[in-house]
């Protein structure tokens, strides 16, 4: 972990080269959020980083969102990044601001039953495997249409745009072409105007390629290290 000077420094050095990207690529950078990935990190870096004005924060495992949510104060905007299990939809609740990884149908349909049972409706990414990783969750590009044709049917679902990780080995050249495929994807199937989707969103980048993928278009980047430092467990 960075000392608490360092999370206040790295976070406004991350906001700079944000704006700084905005700017190359002409966008409005009030278009761009910042989420803090926090897994791993103890609460006190998370508060460090809630008194240099970071509101945006993101877990990749339920149990770490359960725990260290309710010690934050109430005005964080939580987001869950991880791969979702479908035992542990049970533990979400509308506090949730967004969930970036739906990648199967089977979380598709618990959570609509658990949104239909306890009156919530999700607000949710759907994860594209758009490098192809075989390490890596999502769907693959083909698989995305239908997946979206069916979420008029589940009304307790809202998908509100596509997220994805990059790959691991990839050049920075690659990068850049899965960044903006995934925004090829999402401008070609937003114009189908599938009924209950709406692809306003596009989560891509974390500390390595977050620059790139604002200058592709993303209006989430995710960082965690570059903000942080190195996680405490792993
Ligand atoms: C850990 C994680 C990040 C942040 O990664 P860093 O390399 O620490 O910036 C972003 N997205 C997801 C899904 C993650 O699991």
């Amino acid at each position: 972990m960075l000392t608490n000077a360092g999370i206040e420094q790295s976070l406004a050095e991350v906001r700079q080269r944000i704006d700084q990207a905005a700017d190359r690529s002409h966008r409005d950078p009030r278009t761009i959020r910042l989420l803090a990935v926090s897994k791993f990190q103890p609460v006190s870096a998370l508060e460090e980083a809630y008194h240099a004005g970071q509101r945006r924060f993101a877990e990749n495992r339920v149990q770490e969102w359960l725990e260290k949510a309710p010690i934050l104060k109430k005005d964080c905007e939580w987001h869950l990044v991880g791969s979702l299990q479908t035992n542990k939809v049970k533990y979400l609740d509308p506090s949730v601001f967004m969930i970036h990884s739906l990648d199967r149908f089977s979380l598709l349909k618990i959570l609509n039953s658990e949104g239909e049972r306890r009156g919530i409706i999700w607000t949710t990414l759907v994860q594209v495997n758009i490098a192809r990783d075989p390490a890596k969750a999502g769907l693959k590009p083909e698989e995305v249409s239908d997946f979206l044709d069916s979420i008029g049917d589940y009304p307790h679902v809202q998908v509100q745009g596509f997220m994805t990780i990059g790959a691991v080995d990839a050049s920075a050249t690659e990068t850049r072409g899965f960044f903006r495929q995934l925004r090829v994807l999402r401008d070609t199937l937003q114009a189908k105007e599938i009924s209950g989707v709406d692809l306003r969103e596009l989560s891509m980048g974390m500390s390595g390629d977050f620059e790139m993928a604002v200058e592709e278009g993303a209006t989430f980047v995710r960082v965690g290290r570059q903000i942080f430092g190195t996680r405490q467990k792993v």
